[in-house]
């Protein structure tokens, strides 16, 4: 059963109460179920109106996206097929000639959104928790039940546009404030009451881009509707189309992939009538949910996503835990940030310094972000104060007492972090947890001040913690799987994405990030002009150039990382990350911390790359392609992570792509390291890696297991 049907009062309820699924969407079972509803209601003489809700707390999430995937890879022509369908059901809610109210009880994304701007009038119960969007974009797709038709056309393409390309969601008020619904209700009740008497006032309600056939008597698309706000080949509409361009391509960095298929909609079927327009938006669609990039982001960012959000990787046979009191030692920008959001998840933090007045600076970090929250209206005073009241700065280690949970965040120093794990761990509830922030110390060397190994890890964050949505676990020797469900428990209640990775240098962000930054600046040692580095970067899809990323990080951590390695034996003195982070640092060029690094930044204004770096990496006369520069970067990061996948280090498929998209910004597109490889395709991976491995070096140079792989046509993403 999916939909519930009744007529009360001359009204037909069209009531949404999916039970093959946990929430409302539109797939296989719910959408021919909604049209034999809508068609019962149309053919009825005596229902005079219709209302459309769901009994559910949400009112439709959105198109079933693992459909969407199905389908990938089919006839195109089939899905043309499906999109039809849908669209033709959603026009007859417009032209059936009776009035549909959508009584939006909860939240309305993507196609559960574009059935309420189908209706004739949209009521919403006014609930914060609400969201209204079409959040198409972020999973490559377009929203492709007439969202980019009939929303410009409601709200004008100024207003429109912002939203389907940013897929921003919306509360009711918000959207009552844009036009997007017409009232909003304080109970469900009211919201009913509402629907009806707007229907009853409304017999014969009429879209204001369709007009009557005169002959017929039947409604239809009309040709000449003006959109409000200016007309699309007015100039204010020209101007709108190309800052959109502009602003996207810069937002989006490439990686939403369809945002030029979203502008030709908007801008091509507003120059028809609907009928027209909405046909040009389905050939779009198709185009876009047949294509690889869409898949991508399906498989990775929302199904991944919501996999491990959910605790995939979390061991199976241990009892839920929960973190109440959490002692963070060092109130440091990571101690800090640990601290402010694990008060916001609602937890008890003791903050530890070596004096009261570098944890009180600790707290004072959580209390500006907090001041920010409520300057942007998220959360009023009272909140926040409560919030902000979890967090006890001090200097004693015996305020940890009772903590189930205590993150270790002083400075990268193996002995202090030793003398902390020791003087701590006896504060502990019994069989408490003690983890590591280390960036780069592995954790089972760690381990060893610890009187418990077993319930020791790595919870390993990333800066700055209030914004970075992804937490690195790390499991050394002889974790126990108890405490990787506790360190699994915390991560899920402080509302980041875990990914669990075994202990081994650099463990599994850092040691992939390293190659992005490393083969920068291979690059400038091979003369390729500097500038053409940090755009391939870009253009590639990722956030920012190697080098500039390469300044953030700083250079003399760069130096002294390699440093290490080149101590232990797995480095050789003559890597050019090593070369480059020990001349500069001994230049005293340190990065973006010192204004100085590959860029020079300086004060009040816009950073620029060094003009030194031409001397010091003469730039060749012959320059390669972007292309090739882009193949290097990206390739050199996939390799990295195959290795990895292959040592042990990561564990899954959608560990190590979530953690190369959410923790060093690899294109989302290509859905992950991992997924690149298959993404490119397995052989041509090989190849091209021998090629690169022929022509820059050894580093590129594929696995023999990868190359059985490809001979077995085997791929790293799972077959449908
Ligand atoms: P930081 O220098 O900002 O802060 C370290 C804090 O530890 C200081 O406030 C210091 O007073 C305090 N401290 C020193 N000894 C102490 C003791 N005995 N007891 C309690 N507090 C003590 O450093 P940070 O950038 O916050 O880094 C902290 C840890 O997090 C390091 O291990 C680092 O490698 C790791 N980390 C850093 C980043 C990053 O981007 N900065 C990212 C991930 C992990």
């Amino acid at each position: 059963m999916a939909i519930d049907y009744s007529v009360k009062d001359g009204v037909a309820m069209i009531v949404w109460n999916m039970t093959s699924s946990p929430m409302n969407v539109l797939n296989d079972d719910s959408v021919p179920a909604f049209g034999e509803a809508l068609k019962k209601a149309f053919s009825d003489a005596d229902v005079k109106g219709i209302v459309i809700t769901s009994s559910k707390p949400e009112f439709v999430a959105g198109a079933d996206l693992k459909m969407i995937l199905r389908n990938q890879g089919g006839d195109p022509a089939e899905m043309l097929k499906i999109s039809a369908g849908l669209n033709e059901l959603f026009r007859r809610i417009e032209t059936n000639g009776k009035p549909v109210v959508a009584a939006i009880n909860g939240t309305a994304l993507g196609g559960g959104l574009e059935i309420c701007l189908a209706c004739h009038y949209r009521v919403a119960l006014n609930n914060p928790k609400t969201k209204l969007g079409l959040p198409e974009v972020k999973v490559g797709l377009l929203p492709g039940a007439g969202g980019t038709q009939r929303l410009p056309r409601m709200i004008g393409m100024q207003a429109a546009l912002p939203l389907i390309l940013e897929g921003k969601e919306l509360s009711p008020k918000d959207a009552l404030g844009m036009g997007i619904v017409d009232a909003v209700a304080e109970t469900r009740e009211e919201m009913l009451e509402k629907a009806f008497s707007w229907i009853a006032a409304n017999p014969k309600p009429l879209k204001p881009w369709d007009e009557i056939n005169k002959k017929t008597g039947k409604i239809q698309a009309k040709d000449n509707y003006k959109v409000p706000n200016g007309a699309v080949l007015s100039p204010v509409g020209m101007q709108t189309f190309t800052v959109g361009t502009a602003m996207m391509m810069d937002k989006s960095k490439g990686n939403y992939p369809s945002t030029q298929h979203i502008m030709s909609c908007v801008y091509e079927g507003l120059l028809v009538n609907i009928d027209r327009g909405i046909a040009i938006e389905a050939r779009h669609f198709v185009k876009v949910a047949t294509s690889k990039e869409a898949g991508n982001l399906i498989r990775t960012m929302f199904l991944g996503l919501n996999e491990a959000n959910k605790g995939a990787s979390r061991p199976k046979d241990i009892a839920k835990t929960e973190v109440k009191k959490l002692g963070v030692l060092g109130a440091g920008m990571m101690g800090a940030g640990i601290a402010y959001v694990s008060a916001l998840a609602g937890i008890e933090v003791i903050l530890k310094d070596v004096s009261q007045e570098a944890a009180e600076k600790g707290k004072d970090y959580a209390r500006s972000l907090l001041k920010k929250t409520v300057e942007r209206g998220k959360f009023d005073a009272l909140k926040a104060e409560g919030v902000l009241d979890l967090i006890k700065p001090t200097a004693n280690a015996d305020d940890l007492a009772g903590s189930e949970l205590i993150i270790e965040a002083v400075f990268e120093n193996r002995e202090l972090k030793a003398t902390v794990t020791q003087e701590a761990e006896p504060q502990l509830v019994n069989n408490g947890v003690f983890a590591s922030n280390t960036s780069t110390l592995p954790i089972t060397g760690l381990a060893k001040a610890s009187a418990n190994p077993a319930n020791f890890i790595g919870i390993h964050f990333f800066s700055p913690v209030d914004k970075m949505m992804l937490v690195e676990l790390i499991v050394g020797k002889e974790t126990s799987d108890y405490a990787l469900a506790v360190a699994i428990d915390y991560t899920r209640k402080i509302k980041k994405t875990p990914i669990v990775v075994n202990d081994s240098r650099g463990f599994y962000t850092s040691r992939c990030f390293g190659t992005y930054t490393s083969e920068g600046m291979e690059l400038l040692k091979d003369g390729v002009n500097p500038v053409l580095i940090e755009n391939a970067g870009k253009l590639a899809g990722m956030p920012v150039g190697p080098l500039a990323v390469s300044d953030e990080v700083a250079l003399d951590l760069v130096y002294k990382i390699a440093g290490q390695a080149v101590k232990d034996g797995v480095l050789a003195e003559t890597d050019t990350s090593y070369q480059i982070g020990k001349q500069f640092t001994e230049m005293g060029r340190l990065g973006k911390k010192a204004k100085a690094g590959f860029y020079e930044y300086p004060e009040g204004g816009q950073k620029h790359l060094w003009e030194g770096l031409a001397e010091l990496f003469p730039v060749s006369t012959q320059q390669p392609t972007l292309e090739e520069v882009k193949t290097r970067l990206l390739y050199r990061q996939a390799i990295e992570t195959v290795r990895c996948f292959e040592e042990g280090v990561i564990r899954t498929r959608l560990d190590a792509d979530l953690g190369s998209i959410l923790g060093w910004g690899f294109p989302p597109y290509a859905g992950g390291t991992l997924s690149f490889v298959d993404y490119v395709g397995i052989s041509t991976f090989v190849s091209e890696c021998d090629r690169l491995a022929e022509t820059y070096g050894e580093r590129f140079r594929p696995t023999p297991k990868l190359r059985a792989m490809a001979a077995a046509g085997e791929g790293f993403v799972e077959k449908k």
